[in-house]
């Protein structure tokens, strides 16, 4: 299992993504987009899809966020947890504006 750990650009809204504190990012804090790079386990970086993937649903379990994120391109689904320092309060607002690259 190799951890990545590193800064990079948000390739849906641009922004620059710090490094996280504690966990792996695999998701921006701020619009929540990521890139679908796992294929079959979180990390394993083996898709060759590499197309954006959505929020489209959470749940809140144990005081934790599990987060279900959905690829525009291909329909490949995974779950993930929140980050620490995720903007979790904006996370319903931005499902929905996500709901048009599905529907
Ligand atoms: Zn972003
Ligand atoms: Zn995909």
């Amino acid at each position: 299992m190799k951890k990545i750990n590193e800064s990079f650009t948000c390739i849906n809204c641009k922004k620059e993504i710090p490094l996280a504190s504690k966990t792996c990012r695999n998701h921006c804090p701020y619009c929540f987009a990521s890139l679908h790079v796992d294929w079959d386990t979180p990390w394993d970086r083996s898709s060759t899809c590499k197309w954006i993937m959505y929020p489209t649903e959470y749940q809140l379990k144990n005081s934790d966020y599990k987060i279900l994120f959905i690829c525009s391109k291909c329909g490949k689904k995974h779950r993930n947890k929140r980050a620490d320092d995720d903007e979790i309060t904006k996370l319903p607002e931005l499902i929905k504006s996500y709901e048009k690259y599905f529907y």
